[in-house]
């Protein structure tokens, strides 16, 4: 008899990965003001991945939850998550604050006890901060395996769960019972869009907000931002007409 599995979806509300991210005024972070947020690219890979889990293995998958952690306007990562299929979700309801990995991965293992979650599928970094944390931190907190930068997932009669991993110059294949920590990377899957019609239908889904108090979580801090810098900007090339011109000008600036 197999384990049922209960999926649980983190996704993190972020500047829309279109966009060039400004520094702010002070240097400590990114503008938010006028800008257009989505939910972190890896995250909806991992949203559609644990669909996919549910379309293929029907019987075996019987929830997919997802939390968010942020402010109120991380409802919207949640809808979508929703329409896109997962069941219910949560907001834990943070303000403005920016809260560290750590903080994340303690509050995210709060919920796999809550909701009895024995699989965590999640991006395997937000790209507003590009930590690459959360889902090792998570998996070092509960003392479950890790399968990182998924590129394939198979869920195996046995129960267990077989992932490939892209590594530098090949590919790695591991292979571990549940429970487990998947983080997703960008050739898992190819998420689809929603429908306005499935968005509308998913406002009728459960989405609870609650506080850090409630999950007896504090948002301790233990690094501060000194100062950003943008990457420097490029200078503008030259055009040379042809390769005598090209190395005269490569002597010129002393790269021969
Ligand atoms: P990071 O380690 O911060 O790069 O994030 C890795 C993954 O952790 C993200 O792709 C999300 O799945 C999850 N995560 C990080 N921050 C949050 C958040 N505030 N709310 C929900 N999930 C998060």
């Amino acid at each position: 008899m197999l384990t049922k599995i209960k999926i649980l979806v983190p996704v993190k509300r972020v500047i829309d990965a279109a966009l060039k991210p400004r520094i702010n005024k002070t240097k400590t972070g990114i503008e938010s003001k006028g800008v257009k947020y989505s939910i972190n690219p890896f995250d909806d890979i991992a949203v559609e991945e644990a669909c996919k889990m549910r379309k293929s293995h029907k019987d075996l998958i019987e929830s997919i939850h997802a939390v968010s952690i942020g402010s109120l306007k991380a409802k919207e990562v949640l809808r979508t998550a929703l329409a896109k299929g997962v069941d219910t979700s949560s907001l834990v309801d943070v303000g403005d604050e920016e809260v560290e990995p750590l903080v994340v991965s303690k509050i995210l293992k709060s919920f796999v006890e809550r909701e009895g979650s024995n699989l965590v599928v999640l991006g395997k970094q937000a790209i507003d901060d590009d930590s690459n944390q959360v889902g090792q931190m998570l998996a070092g907190l509960l003392g479950w395996s890790q399968a990182t930068n998924a590129a394939k997932v198979t869920i195996g009669n046995d129960g267990t769960v077989e992932v490939e991993r892209e590594i530098d110059g090949g590919v790695e294949i591991v292979k571990a019972p549940l429970p487990m920590v998947i983080t997703t990377d960008l050739r898992l899957n190819e998420p689809k869009f929603v429908t306005l019609p499935k968005m509308m239908k998913a406002k009728k889904k459960p989405l609870e907000v609650v506080k850090p108090q409630d999950l007896n979580i504090e948002l301790t801090k233990k690094l501060e931002t000194i100062s950003l810098e943008e990457p420097a900007s490029r200078k503008a090339g030259v055009i040379v007409n042809n390769v005598d011109e090209l190395i005269s000008k490569l002597k010129e600036l002393k790269a021969l």
